[in-house]
């Protein structure tokens, strides 16, 4: 593919991001992101990802998960709603704007439940989702057509898996991984990893050059997936949608490098600084 055809992220696409409110407006006119992440050994991956979406500021941040998530998010994050009970997590599921399926939700029985409980959903309503972790890996293994609304969040192992490949052909030919990914799913693709690559099912592509290895640790996905179903919650451009929270996402990883040092670029810090005026200016 030659370059012309895939474009760096740039300043206008945070655009999206610094665009002000309507004085006249309320919580209702943002949308509602509903989050089915966590499981034993993973609770930490619902509370990350809840905090990121919280940054996006829609209207609400639902989170369903375990009870363990649950009691903590009440304390860390008072304003995200959370339940673990299953017949509220199918009614707030209804209702949701933007859904994110996968993180810590691991692949035994309650991760492959959640993941079929979402994809009833999806395929009467084709709610707009962001399919990450190990969501992707329950993909993998029945793989089904999705569609431009979904957002796949494949690091480059959940890559392969999806694509029936090594790591390493991934990282051999990223574009052409991501555009085939797009392909065979239908739907947008963040392929992760130092200079993520964004890839659409109608040709688009986009590179991330800003990032550091610094973001190499546990949870950090996690953020970038509630990050992007916050934004999600309050858009109908999900390629936008990508192209803004890969950005801010990265761009927060930068000012934290360059402030305190690569060891304290970690998730929990991200969220407390996502995209904040001092990251971005
Ligand atoms: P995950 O592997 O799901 O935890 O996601 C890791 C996140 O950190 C993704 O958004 C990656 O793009 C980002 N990341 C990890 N390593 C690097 C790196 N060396 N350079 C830039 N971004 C990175
Ligand atoms: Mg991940």
């Amino acid at each position: 593919v030659p370059p012309s055809t895939m474009r760096a992220l740039q300043a206008s696409d945070l655009a999206m991001w610094q665009q002000p409110r309507p004085r006249v407006s309320h919580k209702g006119d943002y949308g509602r992101a509903l989050i089915l992440a966590g499981a034993p050994g993973m609770h930490g991956a619902a509370l990350l990802s809840a905090g990121a979406a919280l940054r996006a500021a829609p209207g609400y941040v639902c989170l369903c998960s375990t009870d363990a998530a649950v009691a903590a998010a009440l304390i860390r994050h008072p304003e995200v709603m959370s339940t673990s009970d299953h017949a509220l997590t199918a009614e707030w599921l209804q209702r949701a704007s933007a859904v994110l399926i996968g993180p810590g939700i691991g692949q035994g029985e309650l991760g492959r439940e959640r993941f079929e409980s979402w994809w009833q959903d999806f395929r009467t309503t084709g709610r707009p989702a962001v399919v990450d972790a190990d969501a992707l890996n329950v993909l993998a293994q029945s793989p089904r057509s999705l569609s431009t609304s979904v957002i796949l969040t494949p690091h480059p192992t959940e890559a392969a898996r999806l694509l029936g490949g090594s790591t390493d052909s991934i990282q051999r030919d990223r574009l052409a991984a991501a555009h085939q990914l797009a392909a065979r799913f239908g739907a947008i693709i963040i392929l992760k990893g130092a200079g993520t690559v964004l890839a659409h099912p109608d040709g688009r592509a986009a590179v991330c050059l800003d990032g550091n290895p610094g973001m190499a640790v546990a949870g950090m996905g996690d953020v970038l997936s509630g990050l992007l179903v916050g934004l999600l919650a309050q858009t109908r451009d999900a390629w936008q949608c990508a192209c803004t929270a890969v950005l801010v996402h990265a761009r927060t990883g930068d000012w934290l490098l360059s402030t305190r040092g690569f060891r304290n670029v970690q998730p929990s810090a991200m969220i407390d600084h996502l995209g904040a005026i001092e990251v971005l200016k």
